[in-house]
C-alpha cells in the first residue's frame, strides 16, 4: 500500500535525481549536470526509479504491520519529513513545467484530493509534452486520435494527453464521425457459413489445393465425410459423438495437419531470390491505379492479374470486438502498379479462390509482420501462403532501430503514416476515403521494401546470401503457422485468476469460475467477444464484492456492458450461488479482521501501465482500473495521522486505520461515490494502456499443460478423443515419416509423379467445384450453393459407417483405457439403431437453430458444414467455468 501511494510521485520523480545514493547526482533540476548524455541519464534515472520503487515496496504493509510501526512517534516523524520531501519534489518539478504546484498549503478538509488532482494533471501535461516531443522526433506527427471501434463509447472525460490532443485541422469532423459509426449492421448476418464458436479444434478450411505436391487428404476432398456432423445424426449427443469419432478417426492426422506442410517443407529458393535484386522505386500512391473489391467477379480477375506476377503484397485488417473469434475485415493487395482492398466481409466465402496465387511457390508473397495475418487467412477463408517475404524478419536481421512497418516506410521511403486508423473498426462501410488511404499504404510500398530490404541483406553480409536466406526460411516457418482456435477448460478461469495477483476467497472464487462461464458461453452464443461481453476487470470487481443485489452487478461496470444489463437477474443467481459456498475458517477470520478482501502486493511494483518494461501485461490490469484506490501514507496526510493517535488513545489498541480517504471506495459499491481524485487516477490509468485493452481478449491464456494429462480435465478429453498432437509429436512423425519415404523412392522422379497425379486430383476436384471462371460467370450465390450442404448426399453416405459404431460401442473402454469423466456412456438397448441405417428426413440435415435444445450451442453456432466435429457433443459442449482466450497475438508493431 504504502509503495503504491508512492507511486504517483516515483513517476513525477524519476526525471529528478532526490534519491542521492549516485555521487554524481545534482540537487538542482536542472536540464544535466554531472551527466554526459542522454543515455547516462535515463540510465541513472531508471536506476533511481526503481529502487525507489523498491524501497517503498519494502517499507511495512498496510494493516497490522504499518499500524504496529506507526504508533512509534520516531516513525510518524520520519515519514512527515520524507512525505515533506517529495512534496517539495514533486512541487519543483510542477514548477519547472509549469503547472500548478502548491502542493503544500491545502486545507486539510480538501487537500488531498486537490493534491491529488494537482498531480494527476501536471503528470498528463508532462506526459503529454513526453509524448509530443518522441514523435517530433519520430518525424510522426501525432495529432489524431484512435478511431474507436462502433458501439464503443469512450469514457466521457479520458483525463490523458493523446486523448485530450486534438488539432484544429479538419480531421476533427472526419472523427467525430467516424467515432459515432455505431450501429453496424453485423457482418456476420451476412456469411454465407456461420462461424464456428463451438468448444471444438479448428479443422482447416480448405477443400481444393492448387499448386499441390501432394494431394489433399481425402478428407477434404471428401464431401460426405467432411459434412457430417455429430449433431446431425439424430440420436443422443453421447452416441452421436462416438459414431462421429469413428467415423473421422481415421482423418484426425490429416485433420489437424497444416495442408501445404508437404509443400512447405520441400520449399527450396532458387538462385534468383538470392541474388541481388534491382530496386525498383515505388509508384506515389496518387499515380497508381486503386480498384475496390467486392464482386466475385473482380476477384476473379485479380487471381488471374496476380498469378501472372513473380511477387505482390499483402496485408490484412481484422476486428475483434463484436465477434468472438475475430474477423478479418479487409485485404490490401498491391502489385508494383496497383493497390487493391478487397471487401474480405463480403467475399469471405469466395476468398479460398486465391490460393492459386497465395501458394504458387514462383510467386513471392510480401507482407509486414504476417504471424496474425497467416492464422486470419486459414481460419475465415482456407488460404494458406506457399513463398512468403516478411519485411518485419528482415527488418530484425538487418538489426534496423525498429521493426514496425512505421519505421521502414520513414526509414526506406521518408513516407509517414497514419497511426490513427490501427484501431478503426474496419467493419465499417462503404469504407470512408481516410481508411482507404491508411489501408493502401500498409501494402503501397512494401514491394520497394522488399527490394531495399534485400538488397542491404546482402551487403551486410557482403553479398553472401545467408542473412537473406535466414529470412527466407524465418518467413517459411511463419507460413508454416497454424490456426489454433481457442480452447475452454473448466480450469481456465484460472490461469486469469492467477494473473490478478489477487487472493480470493471461496466463493470470490466460486463467483468468478461462474462469472467466466457465463461469459465464454455468452460470447460464443453471441458471437461477441469475451471483453465486450463482460471485461475482465469488472468480471474481478463483481467477484470482490459479490453484490447482494443486481443493481450492486451493475454498479462494479462502468460502462454497463449490454449483455450484463440483459441478463442482471441471470448474474445475480451466479452471485447467490456463490456465496452459498462455506467459507473456510481462516477466510472467515481473514474478513473479520479486515472487513476487505486481503490484497497481495504485486511483487513488480513498478509504476505501472507506462512502463511496461518489467510488467506482463496481466500484471497490469489490477492497476489500471480497481486497485488504483491506494492507501496513503504520511505523504499526503500530514493531518489524518493526529486522529489515528486518538485512536490509540481510546481504544487502546493499534491505530484502526490510518487509511484515509483512499481505501474508503474499495468497500464502497458504488462507484459514482468515487472521489473525483481518484475518479481520475483511475481513468487517466486506464488510458495510460491501450484504450480497448478492456475489450480486446484476455491475452496469453493457454490451456495448462498438465490439464492435458488431467483426466478430470476437459482438456485431456479432448485430447485424448481427438488426438490434439502437439506441434512437437506432430513434426517428429512427419519426419519419421518423411524418412521413410526418402528411402523407398528416388527423390526427384517421385515429386515430379506425385505432382503430375495432384495436378491431376486438382483437376479431378476442379470437376465437382465449378472452376473459378464458372464460378464467376454465375452469380455468388451460386457458387455458395455448391458448398452447401444438399440433403441427399447425407443419405448416401450414411450407410457405409453404420457398422463401426457398433463395434465400437462395444468396446470403448479397451481402446482408450483413461475414463472420461464427464462423458456418460449411452444406454444402447434403448437406442433405435435405425439411425445408423442412414435413412434420415431431409429436415434433419438442414441448419435449424431451434432444433434439438438439449445440444443448442453447437447447432446454432457450429459451422454450417466443414469441420465442427463436434467432437466432444455433450463432453465438449462448454460447461461451467471452463473457458479462456487461448490465444494471443503478437501484434506486429506498424
Ligand atoms: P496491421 O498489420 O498493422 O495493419 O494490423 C492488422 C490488424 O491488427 C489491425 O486491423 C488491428 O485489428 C490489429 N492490430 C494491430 N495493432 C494492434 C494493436 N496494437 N492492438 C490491437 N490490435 C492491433
Ligand atoms: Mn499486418
Ligand atoms: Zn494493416
Amino acid at each position: 500500500m504504502m509503495a503504491s501511494s508512492s507511486k504517483s510521485s516515483d513517476s513525477t520523480n524519476s526525471g529528478l535525481k532526490d534519491n542521492s545514493s549516485d555521487p554524481s547526482d545534482e540537487d538542482k533540476p536542472e536540464l544535466c549536470p554531472g551527466f554526459r548524455d542522454v543515455d547516462a541519464f535515463v540510465k541513472h534515472g531508471f536506476g533511481a526509479v526503481l529502487s525507489a520503487t523498491k524501497a517503498s515496496a519494502s517499507l511495512p504493509q498496510a494493516g497490522d504491520e504499518f499500524d504496529f510501526y506507526r504508533s512509534f512517534p520516531g516513525f510518524q516523524e520520519f515519514c512527515e519529513s520524507q512525505g515533506d520531501k517529495l512534496l517539495h519534489f514533486m512541487s519543483q518539478i510542477m514548477q519547472v513545467h509549469g503547472c500548478r504546484s502548491h502542493l503544500r498549503d491545502r486545507n486539510k478538509l480538501t487537500g488531498l484530493e486537490e493534491r491529488f488532482d494537482l498531480v494527476v494533471d501536471s503528470n498528463d501535461v508532462i506526459l503529454e509534452r513526453v509524448g509530443i516531443l518522441l514523435d517530433e522526433a519520430d518525424g510522426v506527427n501525432r495529432t489524431q486520435q484512435p478511431v474507436m471501434p462502433a458501439g464503443f463509447q469512450p469514457p466521457k472525460i479520458v483525463v490523458s494527453s493523446w486523448n485530450r490532443k486534438g488539432s484544429g485541422s479538419g480531421s476533427r469532423s472526419e472523427m467525430f464521425r467516424l467515432l459515432h459509426a455505431k450501429n453496424i449492421a453485423r457482418p456476420q448476418l451476412k456469411f454465407k457459413e456461420k462461424v464456428d464458436n463451438s468448444n471444438t479444434p479448428f479443422i482447416p478450411k480448405i477443400f481444393i489445393k492448387p499448386n499441390a505436391v501432394k494431394p489433399l487428404p481425402s478428407y477434404f476432398t471428401n464431401k460426405q465425410i467432411r459434412k457430417e456432423r455429430p449433431e446431425d445424426l439424430d440420436v443422443p449427443a453421447a452416441l452421436a459423438d462416438l459414431i462421429h469419432q469413428q467415423r473421422t478417426q481415421e482423418h484426425v492426422e490429416d485433420m489437424f495437419a497444416h495442408p501445404y506442410q508437404y509443400e512447405l517443407d520441400h520449399l527450396e529458393i532458387p538462385e534468383s531470390l538470392l541474388s541481388k535484386p534491382d530496386v525498383k522505386m515505388y509508384k506515389p500512391m496518387d499515380e497508381s491505379n486503386f480498384t475496390f473489391i467486392d464482386t466475385l467477379e473482380d476477384l476473379v480477375a485479380l487471381n488471374e492479374k496476380l498469378c501472372k506476377l513473380s511477387e505482390f503484397a499483402v496485408d490484412l485488417e481484422h476486428h475483434s470486438y463484436r465477434s468472438f473469434l475475430g474477423l478479418t475485415s479487409l485485404m490490401q493487395i498491391s502489385t508494383r502498379e496497383e493497390d487493391f482492398i478487397i471487401d474480405t466481409l463480403e467475399l469471405r466465402s469466395e476468398l479460398y479462390i486465391l490460393n492459386e496465387a497465395f501458394t504458387d511457390p514462383a510467386i513471392v508473397k510480401v507482407f509486414h509482420g504476417a504471424d496474425s495475418d497467416i492464422e486470419w487467412l486459414q481460419r475465415d477463408f482456407g488460404l494458406y501462403v506457399v513463398r512468403l517475404f516478411d519485411t518485419h524478419q528482415a527488418s530484425r536481421a538487418l538489426n534496423l532501430a525498429r521493426h514496425s512497418l512505421d519505421h521502414l516506410l520513414t526509414h526506406f521511403c521518408n513516407v509517414g503514416s497514419d497511426k490513427r486508423y490501427q484501431l478503426a473498426d474496419w467493419r465499417i462501410r462503404p469504407l470512408p476515403d481516410e481508411m482507404v488511404q491508411y489501408a493502401r499504404t500498409d501494402t503501397h510500398y512494401l514491394l520497394y521494401i522488399y527490394d531495399c530490404v534485400r538488397a542491404q541483406l546482402l551487403d551486410f553480409n557482403h553479398g553472401q546470401p545467408g542473412l537473406l536466406q535466414s529470412v527466407w526460411s524465418k518467413s517459411k516457418d511463419i507460413s508454416l503457422k497454424k490456426y489454433v482456435k481457442p480452447i475452454y477448460t473448466e480450469e481456465s478461469y484460472l490461469e486469469v485468476q492467477r494473473k490478478q495477483k489477487r487472493s480470493f476467497n471461496t466463493q470470490q472464487l466460486t463467483a468468478f469460475r461462474l462469472l467466466f462461464a457465463w461469459r465464454d458461453k455468452l460470447a460464443r452464443q453471441e458471437d461477441e467477444s469475451t471483453g465486450y461481453v463482460l471485461p475482465t476487470h469488472m468480471m474481478i470487481k463483481i467477484s470482490e464484492e459479490l453484490p447482494k443485489e443486481p443493481q450492486g452487478i451493475i454498479a462494479c461496470c462502468n460502462p454497463v456492458p449490454p449483455l450484463v444489463r440483459q441478463q442482471v437477474n441471470e448474474l445475480h443467481l451466479l452471485m447467490q450461488q456463490a456465496r452459498e459456498m462455506p467459507l473456510l475458517k481462516a477466510e472467515i477470520a481473514a474478513q473479520k479482521n479486515k472487513g476487505l478482501t486481503p490484497i497481495k502486493k504485486p511483487e513488480v511494483t513498478l509504476f505501472g501501465p507506462h512502463d511496461t518494461s518489467r510488467v506482463s501485461e496481466s500484471d497490469l490490469h489490477p492497476f489500471s482500473t480497481d486497485e488504483m484506490p491506494v492507501k496513503q501514507g504520511m505523504l499526503f496526510s500530514d493531518d489524518e495521522h493526529n486522529m489515528d493517535v486518538d485512536v490509540q488513545k481510546t481504544s487502546g489498541l493499534m491505530a484502526e486505520a490510518k487509511i484515509t480517504l483512499f481505501e474508503e471506495p474499495r468497500s464502497l459499491k458504488d462507484e459514482d461515490s468515487l472521489p473525483v481524485a481518484q475518479m481520475k487516477a483511475r481513468r487517466i490509468i486506464e488510458s495510460f494502456e491501450n484504450p480497448f485493452r478492456m475489450y480486446l481478449p484476455t491475452s496469453d491464456v493457454h490451456i495448462n499443460k498438465n490439464a492435458k494429462f488431467d483426466p478430470s480435465s476437459k482438456i485431456f478429453e479432448i485430447s485424448k478423443r481427438w488426438k490434439l498432437q502437439s506441434i512437437e509429436q506432430q513434426q517428429k512423425e512427419l519426419e519419421a515419416k518423411k524418412k521413410a519415404k526418402e528411402e523407398t523412392k528416388q527423390l526427384a522422379k517421385k515429386v515430379a509423379d506425385e505432382r503430375n497425379k495432384a495436378k491431376q486430383s486438382y483437376q479431378e476436384s476442379l470437376q465437382n467445384v465449378a472452376t473459378v471462371r464458372q464460378q464467376a460467370a454465375g452469380s455468388a450465390k451460386g457458387s455458395a450453393k455448391k458448398r452447401e450442404r444438399v440433403p441427399s448426399e447425407v443419405g448416401e453416405s450414411t450407410p457405409k459407417p453404420s457398422k463401426k459404431p457398433m463395434t465400437s460401442a462395444e468396446k470403448p473402454q479397451k481402446t482408450e483405457p483413461p475414463p472420461e469423466e464427464s462423458f456418460k456412456p449411452f444406454d444402447y438397448s434403448q437406442s433405435d439403431l435405425k439411425v445408423f441405417a442412414g435413412n434420415k428426413s431431409k429436415d434433419n440435415t438442414q441448419f435449424d437453430p431451434n432444433r434439438q435444445a438439449h445440444d443448442f450451442k453447437k447447432k446454432k453456432f457450429g459451422r454450417g458444414q466443414k469441420s465442427n466435429l463436434g467432437a466432444g457433443g455433450r463432453s465438449m459442449s462448454y460447461m461451467a467455468g471452463k473457458s479462456d482466450r487461448g490465444f494471443r497475438h503478437n501484434w506486429p508493431k506498424r
